[in-house]
């Protein structure tokens, strides 16, 4: 069978969407503040403050490392899919990815709602199979040396990648080092850098 339309698709989700609004089993402004959470609350300019707080705060950092979703909630960040997390750092030795080999397991509070491309069979098969192919595609290039550790994510377990803090930085808060850290650096699919850009 053939991909369905985007349009298609939409026009599928409104119908739906109707006909539960019609039967009294949701409430729009329910479904609205819902979309509306998701599209401006939550998302990875979270986790990019939680990991901003980790490059600054040490003592943040070992709570991070030790129990990932007690330290996230002290920001604030809790909730569906991000019940039980893990954070696994990146050091001058290890790089990490995150993948969910079997659906999309992905910690919606601390990035919001995974990218397509996060949800594709060649992905959630080739970063297990290929990481470092997978990497360069991403534009990552890691020395030969660097190990590579995938980890992967299911209905127990949502791993967030603490990446390592790019040279440089020294001087910047951690409001400035937030907005380097972007989206694919906390999946592992990107590193941060003194220029890269911020998590939306
Ligand atoms: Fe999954």
């Amino acid at each position: 069978m053939p991909a369905p339309h985007t349009d298609d698709i939409a026009l599928r989700v409104r119908a739906i969407e109707s006909l539960l609004v019609e039967k009294g089993l949701v409430q729009p402004a329910a479904l609205a503040a819902i979309v509306e959470t998701y599209e401006t609350k939550i998302g990875p300019h979270n986790g990019a403050q939680v990991v901003a707080r980790a490059w600054t705060d040490p003592a943040f950092k070992a709570r991070l490392l030790s129990d990932a979703t007690a330290a996230i909630a002290e920001l604030g960040f809790s909730g569906v899919q991000g019940e039980d997390m893990v954070v696994v750092e990146n050091t001058p030795t290890v790089h990490n990815m995150v993948v969910c080999t079997l659906c999309s397991c992905y910690p919606w509070p601390t990035l919001g709602l995974p990218p397509n491309w996060y949800k594709s069979a060649p992905y959630r098969a080739r970063a297990v199979i290929d990481p470092r192919g997978v990497l360069t595609e991403f534009g990552v290039e890691l020395p030969p040396e660097k190990e590579v550790r995938v980890w992967d994510s299911n209905a127990e377990l949502r791993y967030l990648v603490l990446p390592e803090r790019p040279a440089g930085t020294e001087g910047m808060d951690a409001a400035a080092l937030a907005a380097l850290v972007s989206r694919d650096a906390m999946i592992g699919t990107g590193v941060a850098t003194s220029s890269s850009g911020a998590a939306r």
